[in-house]
């Protein structure tokens, strides 16, 4: 088949290549010519593991092209799938939904009778039936996007499951002869409604984030009282019904979807007259796990981090991703910053993202470089790499032996043994 795919950020590059690998002729549409440009020479302007390889085969062969036209885009095929950015509104905590409006405008004027937009950027209930009311001459479909950034090519290819909110049975037939191949290899199908399709997304999102803050509201407990919430989750999560994932204690979660998801979800439900209060909660636990970094931070140092050199190990969001966005990492790193520390940040794939964006900060080459000096050591994103660092190789190399570990994956006995004072969010210091 023919199919544009509107938006080339995280998503809609991953959507390009993956769909080319599905077998169809692929277009992509960008209003930023320096991502098409750089697409088009099969660079990946952004850390994602294997999609350069995709990206390059199918640019070469000619299967996946890339262009600012949406005449172009128009006249190229039938099925458009709209893939770009819903940030959260800079007046509210509502979903800023004019890229999505301007994409599904610019298709529609462009597109003749039957053409098929596909939405799958992640928008409030209610978004997909307006714009099928707006733009009654082309059909819509909504088919939510669950991709996880570092794994963006395995779950387009292999998702867990397809959802199409769909309006027609034309709509249906024409997606699952996109995801064919797809289906083919097992993936559940769910068909539904607009609202619910829209609806499904941002559920999911709202359950993982409030899994992590329960594990992290735990984690406030276990501080208040001396409990262990690392050997509380290993002790919850035995149990199936609540499972042994996103259940790790630590700085929180943040990038471009979770807390501007969960955010625009309780928005959308107060103007529904439902409350999602909850969801606010969940936010604020978030939130406050990022304060209390900077308090232990300021704990370690004796009171303030003023003049201190505070080493931050990690900068994107996560590990296997260069996105920054809502960074935990760095909103700590510039807050101490802010206090008055002499920050260093490191992170394998994310510094020039973080130096635009911080260039306040100071940054290092390596985690060692980084290290080298530091009177506090704050471990940020757990890249494999961090995990790995030995405790008196890291001692030798820094001024005071002190170390708060966010995402409670190091092993405190050891770094403790290597004489580190330790500290791991909702942990009592070993020894
Ligand atoms: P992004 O910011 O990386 O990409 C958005 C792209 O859209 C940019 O390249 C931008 O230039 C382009 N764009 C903006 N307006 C346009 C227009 N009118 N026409 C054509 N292109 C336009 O964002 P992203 O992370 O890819 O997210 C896109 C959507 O997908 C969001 O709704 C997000 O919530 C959702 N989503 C993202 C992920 C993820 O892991 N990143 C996962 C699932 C769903």
């Amino acid at each position: 088949m023919r199919l544009t795919v509107i938006g080339t950020g995280y998503l809609g590059a991953t959507h390009a290549a993956c769909m080319a690998e599905l077998g169809h002729e692929v277009l992509g549409v960008d209003v930023d010519p320096d991502k098409v440009a750089a697409l088009q020479a099969g660079r990946v302007p952004f850390h994602e593991p294997v999609l350069p390889e995709l990206l390059a085969k199918h640019t070469a062969s000619g299967r996946l092209r890339f262009t600012t036209s949406y005449e172009e885009a128009a006249a190229f095929g039938q099925v458009h799938f709209v893939c770009v950015g819903t940030p959260q509104r800079k007046d509210s905590e509502g979903a800023d939904l004019r890229y999505v409006d301007s994409a599904f405008a610019s298709m529609a004027r462009h597109a003749g009778e039957g053409a098929l937009l596909v939405g799958k950027s992640t928008v409030p209930v209610g978004t997909a039936q307006r714009l099928a009311d707006t733009h009654a001459a082309v059909e819509i479909a909504w088919n939510p996007e669950f991709l996880r950034e570092g794994f963006a090519v395995e779950d387009t290819l292999r998702p867990d499951r397809l959802v199409l909110g769909i309006g027609s049975q034309r709509a249906e037939t024409l997606l699952r002869e996109v995801y064919a191949p797809v289906i083919g290899a097992g993936t559940p199908v769910v068909t539904a409604d607009f609202p619910t399709a829209e609806l499904v997304k941002t559920a999911a999102n709202a359950f993982l984030a409030t899994k992590i803050s329960f594990i992290n509201a735990m984690a406030e407990v276990c501080e208040a009282t001396g409990g262990d919430v690392s050997v509380l989750a290993e002790a919850i999560g035995h149990d199936d019904r609540i499972g042994k994932k996103f259940l790790r204690a630590g700085v929180g979660f943040g990038g471009g979807c979770l807390p501007k998801d969960i955010r625009a979800f309780a928005h959308r439900a107060d103007e529904l007259g439902v409350s999602l209060a909850f969801l606010r909660e969940v936010d604020a636990i978030n939130m406050r796990r990022r304060d209390r970094v900077v308090e232990l931070a300021r704990e370690l140092c004796g009171g303030t981090v003023l003049g201190a050199r505070v080493a931050v190990l990690g900068a994107a969001f996560k590990p296997d991703s260069d996105d920054i966005r809502d960074s935990p990492a760095l909103n700590v790193a510039a807050r101490l910053r802010l206090d008055g520390a002499d920050v260093t940040v490191y992170d394998p794939e994310a510094m020039d993202n973080a130096r635009k964006a911080f260039p306040l900060l100071g940054y290092a080459l390596s985690a060692e470089e980084a290290l080298r000096g530091a009177d506090l050591v704050l471990h940020l994103t757990e890249w494999p790499q961090f995990r790995e660092l030995a405790p008196e190789r890291a001692r030798a190399l820094v001024s005071r032996p002190r170390i708060v570990d966010g995402r409670g994956v190091l092993d405190g006995a050891k770094w403790a043994a290597a004489g580190w004072e330790f500290r791991a969010l909702g942990r009592p210091a070993p020894g």
